[in-house]
């Protein structure tokens, strides 16, 4: 194997979701903190930057948060034992740029204003943003981080109303864009979805009377929880002990996220009652189908695209092998998604398995292709395992303007497939050949109208 390529490094050239978000009443307060931060663990693959738990006591709200990992801001839990609270809200945060990796984004947002106190964390993007914050800074308002959770409790507070929920339903109408918010108050845990749907979120319930919300269904399973429904395109639940009820602050339809499907969703979560990994698995069966190859064998990219590359396997008649693996353990500080370790081409790391590539027509199988570096380092791994023939297919269309609703994408001049077709990127990769899921495919096969989800990344029409 050639010096220099036998390792790949992944982080910097993958859509990167935000943050994931949860909150809820749990059933026993000396408990609620270690629920919160398992329920965090589940999260984390939707954020690696920060971490943070809010509880709400009898003494008010406290908040522990910090940079990194779930296990690094809270090693052993001491930090968050001996609050006791059954109302508890959580954040795991995904970041990029120099300003995203600032301690004081980390979330939740603890603050305190004239009626009370609240924490706010949220997932997702405002796409106007700007114009409110540049109106709440004329009114005087200052800005200690540069999170939409702050510009949400700053448009709560100037209502002036005691009542945090008619505040919200004045303030909700004003927000545009994608996001998820959950909000701790002294007595209540608010859960709020956008107009569109765009960014996930779910409501569940432990032992049949005490309410979650949580980016994905994941984190119920690892609390005992049962999924009760998808909290609704604008649509703001408000769980208190024993008790949870909606508002509608929007009707406009809905345009989930498709790449939760494709790529952010952990494969064992539910979306729209689909589980994430038999979504993925039929994916990759119906791209054999549209770009089939004449291979040996089939492998996916670890982890997110294993699940459509079994499927691949499966409907082409080939045999699905591990030609790659990833190692897990790689530190938090060498992924840090700075301009800087991008440059340096720091990540995940993945090695090939020259044994099982040597010689091999391989299929390999990626969830999308963002600036291509990715995939042509890939390339150059699996032959220098020495791969015969390299054929790359892609179990989604071709990434072709960035997203605007909490997705890290580069502009479209970085985007492979907007400087590109798929022969010029054929070649740039250095694949033998190279096919692409359409997007007829993609939405037939996940079984939703296009009309129903966001696919802006690959038709550049954006539903909001
Ligand atoms: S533009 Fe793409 S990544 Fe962004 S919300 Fe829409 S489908 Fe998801």
């Amino acid at each position: 194997m050639k010096p220099g390529i036998s390792t790949l490094y992944l982080k910097e050239d993958r859509m990167e979701e935000e943050c994931g978000v949860f909150g809820g009443v749990m059933d026993d307060e000396e408990n609620a903190a270690r629920m919160a931060c398992f329920a965090l663990y589940a999260l984390q693959h939707r954020g690696q930057e920060s971490a943070g738990i809010a509880i709400s006591s009898s003494d008010g709200i406290s908040v522990t948060k910090g940079l990194g990992l779930v296990s690094e801001v809270f090693p052993d839990l001491s930090r968050i034992e001996g609050r006791p609270g059954k109302l508890v809200s959580g954040h795991v945060r995904y970041s990029y740029g120099p300003e995203g990796s600032r301690p004081e984004n980390s979330q939740p947002l603890f603050l305190r204003y004239k009626h009370g106190e609240i924490a706010v964390s949220h997932n997702g993007n405002l796409t106007n943003n700007r114009e409110l914050k540049n109106e709440l800074e004329q009114q005087g308002s200052i800005f200690q981080t540069t999170t939409d959770s702050e510009l949400l409790a700053h448009l709560v507070a100037r209502e002036g109303s005691p009542n945090l929920i008619d505040s919200l339903k004045n303030v909700l109408p004003r927000l545009k864009g994608g996001f998820a918010y959950v909000i701790l108050a002294p007595q209540m845990v608010i859960g709020i979805r956008d107009p569109l749907g765009i960014r996930p979120l779910s409501l569940g319930v432990i032992n049949g009377e005490n309410y979650l919300v949580a980016s994905e269904t994941c984190a119920f399973d690892t609390l005992g929880a049962e999924f009760v429904r998808e909290v609704q395109p604008g649509e703001m639940i408000v769980i208190t002990e024993n008790n949870v009820s909606s508002y509608r602050f929007s009707d406009q339809g809905s345009a989930l996220c498709v790449f939760e499907y494709i790529y952010f969703a952990r494969p064992d979560s539910n979306l729209c009652g689909k589980n994430v990994h038999l979504v993925r698995k039929e994916l990759g069966k119906a791209l054999a189908k549209e770009s089939p190859a004449d291979a040996d064998f089939v492998t996916g990219v670890p982890d997110s695209s294993i699940s459509a590359a079994t499927g691949f396997a499966e409907a082409a008649d080939l045999p699905y092998e591990m030609g790659l693996v990833k190692n897990r353990y790689i530190g938090r500080t060498f992924i840090q998604p700075t301009a800087e370790t991008r440059k340096l081409g720091v990540g995940l790391k993945l090695n090939p398995v020259t044994k099982i590539v040597n010689n091999k027509r391989v299929v390999i199988i990626d969830d999308s292709i963002v600036r291509g570096t990715t995939s042509l380092r890939l390339i150059k791994m699996l032959r220098s395992a020495g791969a015969r023939e390299v054929h790359l297919r892609i179990s989604s269309p071709p990434v072709i303007s960035p997203c605007y609703y909490g997705i890290n994408t580069p502009t479209s001049e970085e985007l492979a497939a907007c400087q590109s077709d798929a022969e010029k990127m054929r070649q740039y990769i250095g694949a033998d050949s190279i096919g692409f899921l359409n997007v007829d495919n993609l939405t037939k096969t996940i079984g939703m109208k296009k009309e129903e989800m966001c696919l802006a990344c690959f038709t550049g029409r954006y539903p909001c």
